[in-house]
């Protein structure tokens, strides 16, 4: 049941990371707070396609 994210910076658009979610537990969209390299700084990051 895991799938494997993308997950992009909301402020700059980068994609920083991949995870794995749980689509039982996250039927929309994944939203983390990450460190983003570009901005040297934690923004949310929301998954992508
Ligand atoms: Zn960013």
């Amino acid at each position: 049941m895991r799938v494997i994210v993308t997950l992009a910076c909301t402020e700059c658009g980068d994609r920083n990371y991949t995870t794995t979610k749980n689509k039982k537990t996250h039927p929309g969209r994944l939203e983390l707070k990450k460190y983003c390299p570009r901005l040297n700084k934690v923004t949310l990051h929301r998954e992508t396609r």
